[in-house]
């Protein structure tokens, strides 16, 4: 059967010019209304106008968003750390330093399918600056560590499985490698266990954490501060490491430690990778 294509009608080249002066006007910034027999129907929002929720074209949503490099480092090294397996699911979090306060991730959701605009900012208090979730339920550690450690940019909380499994044996990690003074002193403690997401949980890191980079926390996980959030991911795989190396030598006998000397000596070749923390706090 044949078809002959039907020119296009009056009435819809009408409907096209229609539609590209309304565009122009929109486009000059003016708030324009489509109507339909004399009621409105749709509105015309000019792109990265007030009114506008959508991004510019061509540049990702939520890219007008403060801050939105730090949102992106977070969401990036949050899937990484799943990635590489230093975290498992939803489980763990993290936060970034900013001007007045930390960006942190939201509660309970897939760092997959986390954007920017989930990021939540919150004060040093744990109250919601901007952001439309609900900060993670870690808010408080976060919060008490990060104020009391001017100079980390970020801190990473995961529950690894190797770091996990010392902290569920309420062991720290003693100076069985010389690497141990990656977390900034002679051992990496284990904080005493606290129900997740209260106060008493970030009185007892606090307390882990003094003069060190990083602690472990009893049946929960392990905690890392970095200089920034690269900084604090690697610190991160090489705990999680010792930790593997820490369990696989108990399970033939007890390892050697190193001397309080010996250890002096490597934090002091290490100066240059913790120079950036307050070895007092
Ligand atoms: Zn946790």
């Amino acid at each position: 059967m044949k078809h002959d294509r039907q020119p296009l009608s009056v009435n819809a080249t009408d409907a096209n010019q229609r539609f590209s002066r309304l565009l122009a006007e929109s486009e000059q910034g003016r708030d324009v209304v489509i109507t339909k027999r004399g009621r409105p129907v749709a509105r015309l929002v000019s792109i990265g106008s007030d009114a506008s929720t959508a991004a510019p074209l061509g540049v990702p949503a939520g890219s007008d968003v403060p801050d939105y490099d730090k949102r992106m480092a977070l969401i990036e090294t949050c899937r990484r750390m799943n990635a590489t397996g230093l975290n498992q699911g939803t489980s763990g979090n993290a936060s970034i330093r900013v001007d007045d306060g930390l960006l942190i991730t939201p509660s309970g959701l897939d760092y997959d399918k986390t954007s920017p605009v989930d990021i939540v900012k919150i004060d040093w208090e744990g109250k919601v600056l901007r952001g439309h979730r609900p900060p993670s339920s870690e808010w408080h550690f976060h919060c008490r560590v990060m104020a009391a450690k001017p100079k980390a940019g970020a801190l990473l909380h995961t529950h690894s499985i190797h770091a996990t499994t010392l902290a569920c044996l309420s062991r720290g990690i003693p100076p069985f490698h010389y690497m141990v003074a990656v977390a900034g002193g002679r051992d990496i403690r284990c904080a005493p266990y606290a129900t997740f997401g209260t106060e008493k949980l970030a009185d007892a890191v606090l307390a882990a954490l003094e003069g060190r980079l990083a602690c472990l926390m009893e049946n929960h996980g392990m905690i890392v501060l970095g200089r920034d959030i690269e900084d604090a991911f690697k610190r991160a795989i090489e705990i999680e490491t010792l930790a593997n190396q820490y369990l696989k030598a108990l399970a033939v006998g007890m390892p050697k430690l190193l001397t309080v000397g010996e250890m002096d000596v490597v934090l002091e070749k290490f100066k240059n990778y913790s120079a950036w923390a307050d070895p007092k706090k």
